[in-house]
């Protein structure tokens, strides 16, 4: 039943982990890691009770209730510090991943790595993350379902790469932006038409606001650069 975005999502996690699902719907990922990992043990949280019910009925499905705890709660307010090594976020906008770390960041004190996967807006992620003592480690971008989703592995390092991205780095990623997959090509040639139709209605606008324009040009011609 997991999808293979969920399963990449996955694949970043070692054996053994420790981790937290926040937003975890049906809980798929967690009873995948659990089962294939005896050793792994997670907290599945939700902030929506029809979901929370759904993931406890998969947990049960599976027979994970010695590793899997689903708890009902808003973002990172259902660990405890200290609890987690690992931190799995999801199937969300990147806003809304990044409100979720930003008001629940007391509760990082022991988690080493966060493994995201916004649906769009990376950048407000990648922000967040380097502004916080993680390090970009990892990315990749799957196709599935014709929607193109990245996924950003950060690690607490002992030694901080502590390299200053610069804005071209935060909207495609630091790793994306040097292997380009496919789907990079694919999501950015998307988003490069997106911007055109954008900026042709700003055009048109009768009051356009010069800054956002200026903005979107630059960036349009930053994906037509990487693209080329
Ligand atoms: N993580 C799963 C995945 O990637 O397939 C499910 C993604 S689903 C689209 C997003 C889930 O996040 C929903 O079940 C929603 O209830 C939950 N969610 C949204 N905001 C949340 C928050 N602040 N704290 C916990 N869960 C939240």
């Amino acid at each position: 039943k997991i999808s293979k975005r969920l399963k990449l999502v996955a694949s970043f996690l070692s054996t053994g982990a420790k981790f937290a699902d926040i937003g975890s719907d049906h809980a798929y990922l967690p009873c995948y890691v659990c089962q294939k990992d005896p050793t792994a043990t997670a907290v599945a949280g939700e902030v929506n009770v029809g979901p929370f019910q759904r993931a406890i009925e998969t947990v049960k499905a599976y027979g994970l209730e010695q590793q899997i705890d689903v708890r009902l709660g808003n973002g990172l307010e259902v660990f405890e510090a200290e609890e987690v090594n690992q931190l799995v976020i999801a199937g969300m906008g990147g806003s809304l991943i990044h409100d979720i770390l930003e008001s629940g960041k007391t509760k990082l004190t022991s988690v080493e790595q966060i493994i995201a996967q916004p649906n769009v807006d990376a950048r407000a992620v990648r922000k967040w993350m380097i502004h916080h003592g993680f390090t970009i480690t990892d990315e990749d971008i799957i196709e599935e379902n014709r929607h193109c989703y990245e996924i950003i592995n950060a690690k607490r390092l002992d030694t901080p790469d502590n390299k200053q991205l610069d804005e071209k780095d935060l909207l495609f990623g630091p790793i994306l932006l040097r292997s380009k997959p496919p789907a990079f090509y694919k999501k950015w040639n998307e988003e490069a038409r997106k911007l055109e139709y954008v900026l042709q209605q700003l055009k048109q606008a009768k009051q356009v606001d010069q800054k956002k324009y200026e903005q979107f040009t630059k960036e349009w011609r930053w994906m037509k650069e990487v693209l080329s």
